[in-house]
């Protein structure tokens, strides 16, 4: 569970992503989606969408079967608060907390992102934490 704030705050963002004109029309499922879970898309790639409840919640929307179903897989997990958390700074204190003495990730020098033909991309390696977590196995 995440405090009452944090859902607040997602909920706003999920009418702010409603309120955007043309969005149902270019993505109906997903549109119809947001709607009804009340769920925030924080992060998309190719394969497909992360989404962040109001619960805090992770849900993923796979882009071939356009299906919408909560996210298991802790690195995604990960990649959805991330991302949520570089749009709402607020949110960053419900990121795992870092260690004391953990080192900053030597690919993306702690930044979580990295450059790749001059377009920003999250960083593979740390997740875009800036350091690295460690996933139970
Ligand atoms: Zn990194």
């Amino acid at each position: 569970m995440i405090p009452a704030w944090a859902s607040e705050r997602i909920s706003r963002e999920v009418d702010a992503v409603l309120a955007a004109a043309d969005f149902a029309g270019r993505n109906p499922t997903l549109a119809s989606a947001i709607q009804h879970i009340r769920i925030w898309p924080v992060y998309g790639d190719l394969g497909g969408t992360l989404l962040l409840g109001v619960d805090g919640e992770v849900y993923t929307q796979d882009h071939n079967t356009m299906e919408i179903a909560p996210e298991s897989d802790l690195r995604w997990r990960l990649v959805a608060w991330v991302s949520a958390a570089e749009r709402v700074p607020e949110l960053r204190v419900l990121l795992p907390p870092r260690p004391t003495g953990t080192p900053d990730c030597q690919v993306c020098r702690g930044t979580g992102n990295i450059l790749i033909k001059k377009h920003q991309v999250g960083c593979g390696v740390c997740w875009g934490l800036g350091w690295c977590l460690e996933f139970p196995h």
